[in-house]
């Protein structure tokens, strides 16, 4: 018994540690081997069930040995809101982002989730309660069902079958010879970009959290492939706080908010009509 369980175990530890930094928090590739990197505070307690008022307070942060990339970031934002973060290649957007699952400790200021400091909580129970969506998918080589249960072990047939047609799978599902059980990856059916970013979309759904982060895929999709998907993300971010790292604007219009940085500051923030009467960054970013 102890052997058959070892696989699920391993694949439950990775699920709750994420790989390390930025690399890792784009690419799920590395993730079999990483340990948390972050030891918890002896007096860190179990994250309550989080609604996702999220804040950054007076937040600065510089990788090792390197400059200043956030500068004096203060933001607030509500529970169940969509913010949009644009801006500049380099302005710091992932960087903030990947502050909230603890890859990186702020050099200085805070971070609350519901009030509670990050580092108040233990690590597993935060990130058990953020949901990340990137645009490069660890997807291994077993069946299409196995890699959409990778959201949540335990998931039921019925919880991925759902989850799968939520994330919109079902009609590329019913064209594949094995349905939900095909083999998919290196030694399968290969998926196509829009594929693998469904399946992320639906571990997603799966994992349930109430925050979310998307990191918007640069690659370019056709637009029927980019509007189904867009369908998507907008059904899984409902009731849930979302953070959106946005590359493309046409996507985030609609967003609750739109925060837009630069040089690791926030510069402007608004929704996109006053965003573009301002005539500031963002109207010269959408121009
Ligand atoms: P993009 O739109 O291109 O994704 P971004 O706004 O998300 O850009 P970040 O990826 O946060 O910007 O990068 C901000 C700065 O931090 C950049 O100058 C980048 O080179 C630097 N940086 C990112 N990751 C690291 C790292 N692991 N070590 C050192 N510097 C890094």
């Amino acid at each position: 018994v102890g052997v058959f369980y070892r696989p699920l175990e391993k694949i439950a530890a990775v699920i709750e540690t994420y790989p390390r930094g930025i690399a890792g928090f784009r690419r799920y590739q590395e993730l079999l081997a990483t340990e948390p990197e972050i030891a918890d505070a002896p007096d860190a307690v179990d994250a309550p069930a989080l609604k996702g008022d999220i804040r950054f307070e007076k937040v600065n942060f510089a990788y090792e040995g390197g400059r200043q990339i956030l500068d004096g970031i203060d933001l607030t934002i509500r529970a169940g809101e969509t913010v949009a973060f644009v801006g500049p290649s380099g302005a710091g957007k992932t960087t903030l982002l990947a502050l909230l699952p603890r890859f990186y400790e702020p050099t200085s200021g805070r971070i609350t989730v519901d009030g509670l400091a990050l580092d108040q909580m233990k690590l597993n129970s935060l990130r058990r309660q953020i949901g990340l969506v990137s645009q490069d998918v660890f997807l291994f080589g077993g069946t299409l069902r196995e890699n959409i249960a990778y959201g949540r072990l335990g998931a039921t047939d019925a919880e991925v079958l759902r989850a799968a047609e939520q994330a919109q799978l079902g009609p590329m599902i019913a064209t594949l010879p094995d349905g939900l059980d095909t083999v998919v990856g290196e030694r399968g059916v290969m998926l196509s970009g829009g594929q693998k970013q469904r399946v992320a979309i639906a571990r997603a759904f799966l994992k349930n959290p109430p925050i979310l982060i998307l990191d918007e895929a640069t690659s370019a999709l056709d637009s029927q492939t980019e509007r189904e998907i867009q369908s998507a993300l907008d059904a899984l971010a409902v009731g849930r706080t979302t953070l959106v790292i946005a590359h493309r604007l046409g996507t985030i219009r609609h967003a609750d908010r739109i925060v837009v940085m630069q040089d690791g500051k926030i510069v402007e923030s608004g929704q996109h009509g006053p965003l573009i009467a301002q005539g500031g960054v963002y109207a010269r970013l959408s121009g």
